[in-house]
């Protein structure tokens, strides 16, 4: 298959990329770099460097590279930050988006698989949450999602798109390549890491008062490897589907609890990894757990990596070969029309104002 991957240089991006291209798959990576890397897209994947509001650069990589199907893994993806700027997540999650389909709807490229969350279901009545449950986001990050699906479903009717999007809440995992390298880091499993190696002397754990087994708060972990599987049997049942648009959560129905993380890690990592109660982070639900029933049975999906130790394990190895992470890899920083790659405006940015770049340059 011929597929683009939209925000492949990112973490969920990256790793969908390397497993698409050890199974032989040709794979195009568009991404603006502003929180990808380009030293996490493997040899043999293209890199094209631009911003998802480009659609006649979209347009121009869909036929040039005459790709089948799109993975749509680009978007501002911070509650907090959303709570705070929700115009920018309008922006890219939404404007940028529609650009995307636009671009696709031209090129004739009907074939999409989008990267969703589960924060479209706000507060849910019930856990596990199932596909058909209410859709009430509670930040500006989970509406901006649930409107690109209400977009994605609307060119289903009106222009035959074959789509699927795929809600899920944490990922954490690495392959041996790719890992987390998000800078600033928010994410619970990530920063507990970053305790163990000493880079920080105790993780917070926000709120201890809520109404589960232990008090702190329960979320469903996804191994990154397994969200690649589910990427691909996306793709491939895009292939001969109706015009529809078809939405599956991914989770692990079970969930962990923030301490049972904390308490992972130090098993993994033999480290203290020190931790301090503190308050609440503000609109955390207690209980996130997903049920993907559905896309066991319809898309044949088979996590294999669901253990906290597997993914916590496969992290640390992570950090523990790339100990700057990708910086250090990008110090030849690549060349774009002349000048040195870095910081653009684009998926992760999207603001029209500080798109420097004209056009995109083919990397790899
Ligand atoms: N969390 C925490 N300390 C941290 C970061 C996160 O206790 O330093 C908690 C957070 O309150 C939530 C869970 O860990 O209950 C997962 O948060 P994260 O930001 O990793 O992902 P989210 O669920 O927001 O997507």
């Amino acid at each position: 298959m011929r597929i683009l991957v939209v925000g492949g240089a990112g973490y969920v991006g990256s790793t969908s990329v390397e497993a698409f291209v050890e199974d032989g798959h040709h794979v195009v990576v568009y991404d603006n770099l502003t929180s990808g890397h380009a030293a996490a897209v493997v040899d043999g994947a293209k890199l094209v460097v631009g911003d998802i509001s480009d659609g006649a650069l979209l347009d121009l990589v869909l036929r040039e590279q005459r790709i089948d199907a799109v993975l749509h893994c680009a978007a501002r993806s911070l509650v907090g930050e959303s709570m705070a700027d929700p115009g920018l997540y309008y922006r890219t999650n939404v404007s940028g988006g529609v650009a995307l389909l636009e671009a696709m709807r031209s090129a004739g490229t009907s074939r999409l698989v989008y990267s969703s969350t589960a924060a479209v279901y706000g507060e849910p009545r019930r856990v596990p949450i199932a596909e058909g449950d209410r859709t009430e986001p509670i930040s500006p990050y989970g509406a901006t999602k649930l409107a690109f699906e209400g977009a994605m479903r609307w060119f289903a009717a009106a222009h035959g798109f074959r789509a699927i999007s795929l809600r899920y809440f944490n990922v954490a995992g690495a392959t041996e390549r790719n890992g987390e390298d998000h800078r600033p880091e928010t994410h619970l499993a990530p920063l507990v890491l970053r305790v163990a190696a000493g880079e920080a002397n105790h993780v917070q754990i926000f709120g201890q008062d809520y109404p589960t087994p232990d008090g702190t708060c329960i979320r469903d972990f996804l191994h990154v490897r397994d969200l690649a599987s589910a990427h691909m049997l996306a793709l491939e049942a895009t292939d001969d589907a109706e015009p529809s648009l078809e939405v599956y959560n991914l989770g692990s129905a079970a969930g962990f609890s923030v301490r049972e993380v904390v308490e992972a890690a130090r098993r993994v990592t033999g480290r203290a990894i020190p931790a301090r109660v503190v308050k609440r982070r503000l609109g955390d639900p207690p209980v996130l757990v997903a049920s993907s029933r559905r896309a066991r049975r319809e898309l044949g999906w088979q996590p294999k990596h669901s253990t906290l130790d597997e993914m916590l394990s496969d992290a640390w190895n992570w950090r523990a070969s790339h100990p700057g992470g990708y910086r250090d890899r990008e110090a030849a920083a690549i060349e774009v029309d002349g000048q040195a790659g870095g910081e653009a405006g684009g998926p992760e940015s999207s603001d029209p104002g500080q798109r420097p770049r004209p056009s995109a340059t083919v990397v790899a």
